[in-house]
């Protein structure tokens, strides 16, 4: 754990949040900003700093999986939804501990997280 990192304290309980799933290998927790009727953020316990840090195959399975989970447990799974990895500067990425967006509940098409 990265002791400045506020994912880090999230996914770990160090503080706590507004969770939607959680296994041995990532927490998935609502956004406090929502863009979208779902905006959950799925993120590994352990601190990556985006997807270009080398994340074990294991860990990106468990995110998967994640997903998979919330798209089902919010009623998104056939109404559609996406999922968002900013990575770096020019993605605009603000919280430098890797984490999936999964944004649905309303049309998407026109906009971007
Ligand atoms: P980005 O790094 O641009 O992919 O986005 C970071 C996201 O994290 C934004 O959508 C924020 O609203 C969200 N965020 C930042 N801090 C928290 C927090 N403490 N709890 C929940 N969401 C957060
Ligand atoms: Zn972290």
């Amino acid at each position: 754990m990265k002791d400045d990192c506020i994912f880090c304290k999230i996914a770990n309980h160090v503080i706590e949040s507004d969770y939607v799933y959680e296994d041995d290998l990532v927490a998935a927790f609502r956004d406090m900003s929502p863009a979208a009727p779902t905006h959950v953020l799925v993120v590994p316990k352990e601190h990556y700093a985006h997807m270009a840090d080398n994340v074990p195959g294991e860990t990106i399975a468990a995110m998967a999986h994640a997903v998979d989970e919330i798209a089902k447990a919010e009623g998104i799974q056939e109404s559609g939804f996406r999922v968002v990895a900013n990575s770096g500067p020019d993605a605009g990425q603000v919280v430098h501990h890797l984490h999936w967006h999964v944004l649905g509940g309303k049309r998407l098409v026109d906009d971007f997280a």
